[in-house]
């Protein structure tokens, strides 16, 4: 059998990324397979935006043993229940993407079947009253999790919305505990194997070089490991995602901490509007090819809530990724692997999903074509179920006033989405793919909402008697409403539990 060789790994990148990267790898392998670099550029800086998650980051801080409550302190973190999308199937509409199921589990088929057929028969609950995130968003209300009540009752699950530089120092500071050797330079140019072309040597600007056996490349949108050196080209999905440019800007707050993102659709893209303790990160997502920057600026300015607090800072991006995330001896996580927009809070989760891939991959052999090729095949599967699940909100609309939506709404889009919107339509069935990161409610969410309607609902749905439906959907209802009024204010819970520690 043949025995791991201790591989050195080099981090190129201080972002988010980077820093997860660190802190994830120093922990699993706990200094034993190698050791671990990382190299970042205050002079070049990071990304810096980047502050809404989605639920399975719980999961990547409880593997490193984070407190919760002072991560949320330290961090000047909120909890988020889902996004709220305003004006995207019709202006003047809006409807929540949730977090957490609609009602509980029901016997044959899922609940929002249950749901169409006594919509079908007349009943007219709304089916985010069965989703006790939709309910406490609503409501401006938080709690971890929901009391006791009927067996295979609603599901609350929840994210953060945090302050990017500040996880990303959090990180620093775990990763460099954890034995992490951290340089502080500017990569000037990078050596390769003549052989293989294999990178070796990281070059710095002081004149000392860097070398290692397995290269993570987290250096943001250059991608200069991946992209620049090993010239491993871009796919480009701007035309479905034809957003490329972005405004950021912080605003004061108020006492009162929405506990969910928003999203507001506008002529030629939407805002983010991201709540944390002490402020509230906006942003304009934008496509220059439909809008001009003083015109998005503009738009940012006039739709704050507070007080700006600094000047808007513009990013250019486009969708798509790159075609392989690893490639030789380098693996690429972050924006070097590749960029979606943050209409559903994903990168920061492609970059913890591509690091568990890393490490049930750890490859014995570096040169272990199989690994890596496993590794893309992977990655390839979960860009292209989460770039489908962003083109549904621009596709699935009824807006028809701007050029910009005339595009999206008429645009081809892939056979895999066409297929899904299809298999939904005749009979609200969500098209099912294991370990895919939207699980059915949020498919549901997102279809409903963006007004496609079922035609049917599953037939298995009529095997409960009307009677007995009836009360099992009151049963959740009722839950759902007792739970969530139990509950305190957002702020009030994060004054009460979410202190640092000493
Ligand atoms: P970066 O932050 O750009 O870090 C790159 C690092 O590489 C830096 O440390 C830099 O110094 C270093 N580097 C580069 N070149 C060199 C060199 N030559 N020598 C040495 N060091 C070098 N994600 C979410 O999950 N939720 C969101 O709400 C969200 N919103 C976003 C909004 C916008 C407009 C954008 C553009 C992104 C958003 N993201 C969001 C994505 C998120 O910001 C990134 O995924 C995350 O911050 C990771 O960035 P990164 O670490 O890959 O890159």
């Amino acid at each position: 059998m043949m025995k791991s060789k201790a591989h050195d790994i080099v981090i190129v990148g201080g972002g988010t990324a980077g820093w997860m990267a660190a802190a994830i790898l120093a922990k699993s392998t706990k200094g034993r397979l190698g050791r671990i670099t990382l190299i970042e550029s205050t002079e070049i800086g990071t990304v810096g935006v980047g502050e809404a998650t989605i639920p399975p980051i719980q999961f990547f801080n409880q593997l490193l043993g984070i407190d919760e409550r002072d991560f949320v302190a330290r961090t000047q973190a909120s909890f988020k229940l889902g996004i709220e999308f305003r004006n995207w199937h019709r202006k003047g509409q809006s409807y929540i993407h949730p977090f957490g199921t609609y009602g509980g589990n029901m016997d044959a088929v899922s609940f929002h079947h249950y749901w169409l057929r006594l919509r079908a028969l007349g009943d007219g609950t709304d089916i985010g009253d069965y989703c006790p995130a939709i309910a406490a968003a609503r409501q401006g209300r938080f709690a971890p999790e929901m009391p006791d009540g009927p067996p295979g009752g609603p599901v609350l699950a929840y994210a953060y919305h945090f302050d990017a530089a500040l996880y990303a120092a959090y990180l620093r500071d775990y990763a460099t505990r954890a034995g992490v050797t951290r340089i502080e330079g500017r990569i000037t140019s990078i050596r390769q194997r003549a052989e293989d072309g294999y990178v070796t040597h990281l070059d710095l600007a002081d004149g000392s070089s860097v070398t290692g056996d397995l290269f993570i490349d987290c250096s943001g949108f250059r991608s200069l490991l991946l992209g620049q050196t090993l010239g491993v080209g871009f796919k480009d999905w701007s035309r479905y995602l034809p957003c490329d440019r972005a405004l950021a800007v912080p605003c004061e707050g108020g006492e009162a901490i929405t506990p969910y993102t928003r999203s507001t659709a506008h002529t030629a893209g939407w805002q983010w509007r991201i709540p944390l303790q002490h402020r509230i990160g906006n942003g304009h997502v934008y496509s220059s090819a439909f809008m001009s920057d003083e015109e998005a600026e503009a738009i940012l300015l006039g739709n704050l809530d507070g007080k700006v607090q600094a000047d808007p800072r513009p990013l250019r991006f486009t969708a798509g990724r790159r075609e392989r995330c690893w490639e030789r001896n380098v693996v690429a996580i972050g924006l070097a692997s590749g960029f979606l927009e943050p209409l559903e809070s994903t990168s920061i989760h492609l970059v913890q999903t591509a690091l568990f891939r890393l490490l049930a991959l750890m490859p014995t052999d570096i040169k272990d074509q199989v690994t890596r090729d496993e590794f893309n095949r992977l990655t390839e599967a979960e860009y292209e179920h989460i770039r489908d699940f962003l083109i549904l909100h621009y596709h699935a609309t009824d807006r028809d006033d701007s050029d910009f939506w005339n595009y999206v709404r008429t645009m081809p889009v892939p056979d895999s989405l066409r297929h899904k919107m299809e298999l939904f339509r005749a009979r609200g069935r969500v098209a099912r793919v294991d370990g895919q990161l939207f699980v059915e409610a949020s498919w549901v969410a997102v279809f409903l909402g963006q007004g496609i309607e079922p035609i049917a609902y599953d037939p298995m749905a009529d095997v409960v008697r009307e009677p007995d439906l009836r009360q099992r959907l009151s049963r959740h209802l009722d839950h759902v409403r007792r739970s969530v009024a139990a509950m305190p204010l957002h702020r009030d819970f994060i004054n009460r539990h979410c202190k640092a520690s000493a």
